[in-house]
């Protein structure tokens, strides 16, 4: 008997490619001079082989190779529970499957929820409609944003291009002249959270939140 491609995806499918024993992946990445290395083995549960581990004639032929006889694990862990049939038993196999197959599922039902959440946190999304209601100036940030030298860069001015203004701290500024209702676009941003505003006397000046430049740089 030979397992069938289909009992193959599934134990592979739903071992999320990871050892049942040790969680470790089955699959090594490829080098840029050899291919992918399989790792891991799929393992009788009840060996097919009279003398093997765990031997039970009561057992159906035709079940040694199905799925729910089989468990996936690395080279060492197959080892082990080979050589250590008396402790790993065949309930005890079956136990550390199920439970590694619900980890598996639980694992990506969080990752999923977790995905879910960003996208419809109010920073995803109001970020989507501050990039669509003023393209130009969130480029204009983007472009500021990532300009070499300016990584660490988060405040800004808003002047207009006649005031007189000696800035000696590294900055940005935008132009009242460059920005219809430049103003007015700040405030959004600011009551989205994306900036705080840190004016320090008279002429406005805001910090850019990270969340805001991560947004921005990956824009
Ligand atoms: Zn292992």
């Amino acid at each position: 008997m030979t397992i069938s491609d289909k009992t193959r995806k599934l134990l592979w499918g739903r071992s999320g490619n990871r050892c049942a024993f040790c969680r470790s992946e089955l699959i090594m990445d490829a080098t840029p001079q050899d291919n992918e290395s399989v790792v891991g083995d799929e393992c009788q549960i009840i060996s097919s082989k009279p003398n093997g581990p765990r031997y039970d004639p009561e057992f159906q032929p035709e079940d040694f190779d199905s799925y729910s006889n089989l468990i996936l694990l690395c080279r060492v862990h197959h080892k082990m529970i080979d050589d250590q049939p008396e402790t790993f038993t065949s309930d005890i196999l079956r136990q550390l499957k199920a439970n590694h197959e619900r980890w598996v599922a639980d694992a990506l039902d969080f990752a999923t929820l977790s995905d879910d959440l960003f996208s419809i946190s109010s920073y995803g999304d109001s970020f989507q409609k501050v990039k669509k209601s003023m393209p130009e100036l969130i480029k204009k940030m983007k472009d500021d944003l990532s300009k070499k030298g300016n990584e660490f860069i988060r405040e800004f001015y808003i002047i207009g291009k006649s005031w007189v203004m000696n800035v000696k701290e590294p900055c940005f500024v935008y132009f009242f002249d460059d920005h219809d209702n430049l103003q007015g676009k700040i405030h959004v941003l600011e009551n989205y959270g994306f900036l705080i505003d840190v004016t320090p006397w008279e002429t406005k000046k805001y910090r850019m939140t990270e969340e805001f430049v991560d947004l921005l740089l990956t824009s």
